[in-house]
């Protein structure tokens, strides 16, 4: 989405700037001649379907949302199919069509499913139990939300976790199950800390009140009313509102405050005509019924409960309650087993990798600790444990100590960076020049450095170490070093059997000195 965005303003035009109607032709504009992707065009037209839906053209809406999904093809177009299918599926409810809403939802699930797309899955879980909500089955909408309990950990919103959990709580309240409500709003509070949505924090509140009246705390359940924010605009906002007005009718109701109760209900629903929601008018004309019964005007709760039964009757034949019978449960049942395996599948992976990293994390410190920093040679550490290896194994060894010369004045007229790279171009010709004779090079430290021949006699090392000594001579140092070069001398003994390699350290640095005092620039053997 955000390359298409780039593309748009690539294009000169301002996304941010349209509204409303406006807003269609921009984005009809963009889909026709900026887009160039089926993915893109798509992307425009799911745009064009939400603004057409704040407009209350939901019929237009929908035509736009089926034409997006002609585009797009899985599994490629998984992500976005999935949005698509889910804003039709809200557009159908909002038009009353729950059974090609429903049928939008177990399009939905299966995909979702089978592309493991769990926060997709949730949503259409959601949707099924929403339908039998509005068909007034608390129970069975209960049953459908508990399918998503088992893979709870996985859902990667927070704030779709927060209203998966408070449909739940509604369903629990709505069948007096107190305990279980008290428990799961606990969590409830928890979630909203972090997830930080008003009409969410709001419904919460609602919630709590509506288990303060069932309790008879009428009191608290009205100062928990009280504590309600709203965010102005947004449509979720709305509901709650007219939800809180509501409770707080009841809450008067049952406090006896009866013409209270009546003005707070009677003004909802006149404000709920308007927005012409069938469920929230179903769900006041009830209150206003059980209102005016218990206070004896039984003409008007008989109306009311007529118009409650006219709303509900509608409802009941447009929710197709027989298809969100046991059959739809089992096959969430199967979807949740799927689910469950392919989680436990992406776990296993993400173990499997983060065991392949600390096994990498391990080598590299091995490595690390083994290796000298600067010229990537062996280390001291390094050369203990292979000497007593080669003594392990009695394998003879010739040892070179190799040792510039006249290195301090390097460091002193030339800077100690200089120095460094001299070192780093010794190690690298030693590297070179030893790397195929079955030979390993350590950096004894500072500027000395050991080459352990394996298997050579002494006249095969002093042959190699003169060899070496004249490449380093030879070597052009006049990028590194200008007009003054750089030699090397060396010392040459040979392991002898049965010594320790204190011994052999001795002699070729005994060697090294003679070289150095002879006038440098030479290789000295024992
Ligand atoms: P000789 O010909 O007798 O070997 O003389 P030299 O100057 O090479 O020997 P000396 O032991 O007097 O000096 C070695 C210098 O190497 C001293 C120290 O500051 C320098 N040195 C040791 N390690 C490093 C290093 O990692 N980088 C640099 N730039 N200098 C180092
Ligand atoms: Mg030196
Ligand atoms: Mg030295």
């Amino acid at each position: 989405m955000e390359a298409f965005l780039n593309k748009i303003s690539d294009a000169g035009l301002d996304a941010s700037s349209v509204m409303g109607e406006e807003a269609l032709v921009f984005w009809n504009h963009v889909r026709v001649h900026v887009a160039t992707t089926p993915q893109e065009k798509a992307q425009a037209l799911i745009i064009c379907a939400e603004f057409r839906a704040s407009l209350k053209q939901y019929q237009q809406s929908i035509d736009d949302l089926q034409a997006a999904l002609e585009l797009l093809a899985l599994p490629q177009d998984a992500t976005l199919i999935l949005e698509v299918r889910g804003c039709l599926a809200e557009r159908l409810v909002d038009l009353g069509e729950f059974a090609l809403a429903l049928s939008e939802y177990i399009a939905l699930s299966s995909i979702a499913v089978e592309t493991s797309h769990i926060d997709a899955y949730v949503k259409a879980v959601i949707g099924m139990g929403n339908l039998c909500d509005v068909y007034g089955d608390h129970g069975k909408a209960l049953r459908f939300y508990q399918k998503i309990d088992s893979i709870d950990h996985a859902i990667s919103s927070r704030s779709l976790r927060l209203r998966y959990k408070l449909y739940k709580l509604s369903c629990l309240i709505e069948l007096n199950q107190i305990k279980n409500a008290r428990e799961l709003i606990a969590e409830c509070e928890e979630l909203s800390i972090l997830v930080s949505d008003k009409v969410l924090s709001g419904q919460i509140l609602l919630y709590q009140a509506k288990l303060l009246r069932q309790c008879g705390q009428l009191d608290e359940a009205m100062k928990c009313l009280g504590h309600v924010k709203y965010s102005a605009g947004n449509i979720n906002s709305k509901w709650l509102s007219n939800m809180i007005r509501m409770e707080l009718g009841c809450c008067l109701n049952d406090a006896n405050k009866i013409h209270l109760a009546d003005w707070v209900l009677e003004s909802a629903y006149k404000r709920i005509k308007q927005t012409g929601s069938p469920i929230l008018n179903l769900k006041l004309a009830n209150a206003l019924a059980s209102v005016y019964e218990k206070h004896q005007n039984y003409r008007k709760a008989l109306e009311y409960q007529h118009s409650a039964y006219r709303i509900e009757s509608d409802l009941m034949k447009k929710v197709p309650i027989s298809e969100l019978g046991s059959g739809q449960l089992r096959r969430l049942s199967r979807f949740e087993l799927q689910l469950k395996l392919i989680l436990s599948e992406i776990e296993n992976k993400e173990l499997k990798e983060t065991t392949e990293n600390q096994k990498h994390t391990v080598a590299k410190l091995q490595q690390d600790v083994f290796t000298d920093p600067l010229t990537g040679l062996h280390n001291r550490r390094w050369l203990d444990v292979k000497l007593k290896d080669l003594l392990l194994h009695d394998v003879k060894f010739a040892l070179l100590v190799v040792d510039i010369d006249h290195f301090k004045s390097i460091n002193d007229e030339l800077s100690h960076l200089v120095g460094d790279k001299a070192i780093v171009n010794v190690s690298n010709e030693l590297t070179q020049y030893f790397r195929f004779r079955g030979a390993s090079c350590v950096r004894f430290g500072g500027e000395e450095f050991l080459v352990i021949l394996e298997r050579a006699n002494v006249e095969q090392a002093k042959m190699h170490a003169e060899n070496y000594r004249q490449q380093i001579f030879q070597f052009d140092w006049q990028p590194v070093l200008g007009e003054r070069g750089l030699t090397v001398s060396i010392g040459v003994t040979l392991h002898r059997e049965g010594e320790n390699t204190q011994r052999t350290f001795y002699r070729a640095d005994k060697a090294l000195y003679r070289a150095k005092a002879n006038g440098r620039n030479q290789v000295c053997s024992e």
